[in-house]
């Protein structure tokens, strides 16, 4: 229930959040709405090499705070 750290390498690669990119990700983007999450919700989207700027910067304009993480 409260295991922040789930198995990694049982699930396939992650493929980008962009709208029709169907590319690799390399990068996690955690990210939560303060106005309707409360801080144990946390969102994900996976973000290529390419849309990570652009789903950060989607975010960040919402002054939503977000964090990025390599995928492994
Ligand atoms: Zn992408």
């Amino acid at each position: 229930m409260s295991d922040p750290n789930p198995a990694s390498g049982q699930s396939p690669p992650p493929v980008c959040s962009s709208r029709g990119c169907r590319r690799d990700a390399a990068w996690m983007l955690l990210w939560r709405n303060p106005k309707i999450h409360g801080p144990e919700r946390v969102k994900r989207w996976a973000a290529c090499e390419e849309h990570l700027p652009v789903l950060r910067d989607f975010l960040t304009a919402r002054g939503f705070p977000c964090e990025t993480k390599r995928v492994e």
